[in-house]
């Protein structure tokens, strides 16, 4: 079998037998098969697509790209989380300490920026010290130990989706239902949940533009996963706003703090009690959503998500002063409010525009490789449908210089627009 010759199959708009994508799958981990032949390959995904049996076919050839981990022998269930990516969504770094709190065990493997969208290893890598980079003894010793673990792809857990993922962050094949469902799917089996919870999101600032999509993308992950024996339940959440206030790594942090000890925004509060109720209830340790969402709520008025979270920073080498002491985590030289040029009502804050943006302050990467800047990123003070007077703060820069500055105020409030009509707050899940 020849990598090109599977290229010109797929970019030929047929479909390729599982051979082929074990092949290829097996060639681009082992290195056999080089970074531009998988980035071709990815290309004619994207424009091409898989059927439902290549795209599972995916999923479990990078699922088994490297150890899949079996954690019967150290917790008696364990749900995982997954978002399909969005803008200022850190609700794995509340969600996971929240839902740990109230006895229920989490492993996750998370992932870096990937385009417009960021990534949770690289808000994480805010906290100096923390690693994302567990080996598979590692992961289970942890989750034994504290019952939480946040990491990335290790060298041994579904390498091939660490390879194939970061080549798609840097060469505009992050859009596609196929390498979605099977990036997030490989992961989510080789880090070996019983059950999955996944937080499928809809609209301008993620993958999926429309309801639709989101629940077409839902069904193929859902499916996936039944495939394989596990549990799953998908929720379609609104991404045409950024996610809480806060976009950018280390601000995202801070959030999530916050949010932690019940002074988050309260879009990113709700949806974070929703989340943690699901998987409270998936877990068998709530009978109801209901229950699941008191449960949550307790552990962050108690303080036991926030000792959580601060357990998971020392377990994986961070500072854990920087958690407990925010104004140390990495802080941008300029800090600018932006005040707003009308009055009425916010119509539109364009998610997808604020990603980008954020990724051209240096949150995200332009290139394979490139280091992210922790310190850059927006801080939103309004919501759609929320009322703004002339003058009023709409939103604050965290730049690195002038030139940045100037070219993120110009793009932002492009992003934004106004009417003087009363418009409808966006639903937090469809
Ligand atoms: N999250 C993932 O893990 N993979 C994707 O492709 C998108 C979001």
């Amino acid at each position: 079998m020849r990598a090109v010759d599977i290229i010109i199959k797929k970019r030929d708009k047929q479909e390729l037998t599982d051979d082929e994508i074990d092949f290829f799958v097996r060639g681009f981990t082992s290195g056999a098969i080089p970074d531009y032949q998988v980035s071709a390959w990815a290309m004619a995904v994207v424009f091409n697509g898989m059927t439902a049996r290549e795209t599972t076919t995916l999923a479990m050839s990078m699922a088994h790209s490297g150890a899949i981990l079996d954690i019967s022998d150290v917790v008696d269930i364990s749900v995982d989380k997954h978002s399909s990516g969005g803008v200022g969504d850190k609700t794995t770094l509340s969600v996971l300490p929240i839902v740990t709190a109230c006895g229920l065990p989490c492993g996750k493997m998370s992932g870096r920026g990937l385009g417009f969208s960021g990534g949770t290893l690289d808000k994480l890598e805010s906290i100096p010290g923390y690693r994302v980079d567990l080996t598979t003894d590692e992961f289970k010793s942890q989750l034994k130990k504290i019952g939480i673990v946040l990491t990335g792809q290790s060298l041994d857990l579904a390498p091939a989706d660490g390879k194939l993922y970061a080549l798609r962050d840097v060469t505009g094949t992050a859009d596609s239902i196929p390498l979605i469902a099977s990036s997030m799917m490989s992961k989510k089996l080789a880090a070996g949940a019983h059950s999955i919870v996944l937080d499928v999101k809809a609209g301008n600032g993620t993958f999926m533009p429309t309801v639709e999509s989101a629940r077409e993308l839902a069904q193929a992950m859902i499916t996936i996963g039944h495939l394989a024996g596990r549990e799953v339940t998908a929720l379609i959440a609104d991404m045409n706003q950024p996610l809480g206030e806060a976009v950018g790594n280390a601000l995202e942090v801070i959030e999530a703090v916050r949010a932690l000890h019940g002074s988050g925004p309260g879009d990113f509060m709700e949806h974070c009690l929703h989340l943690s109720a699901h998987m409270l209830l998936l877990g068998k340790r709530a009978e109801s959503l209901e229950q699941g969402r008191a449960m949550a709520q307790k552990a962050i008025d108690d303080g036991s998500a926030f000792d959580k979270f601060c357990q998971l920073v020392v377990a994986q080498g961070g500072d854990v002063s920087y958690v407990e002491n925010l104004e140390k985590l990495p802080q941008a030289p300029i800090q600018e409010v932006v005040e707003s040029p009308h009055a009425g009502y916010i119509a539109r804050v364009h998610a997808r525009t604020i990603g980008k943006a954020a990724v051209n302050l240096g949150a995200g990467r332009a290139q394979k490789g490139d280091q992210v800047d922790h310190a850059v990123g927006f801080l939103f003070h309004k919501k759609i449908g929320q009322t703004v007077s002339i003058g009023e703060p709409l939103f604050t820069i965290h730049a690195r210089d002038r030139a940045q500055t100037e070219q993120a105020r110009k793009v932002v409030l492009d992003a934004f627009a106004f009417s003087e009509e009363p418009v409808a707050p966006l639903p937090l899940f469809y």
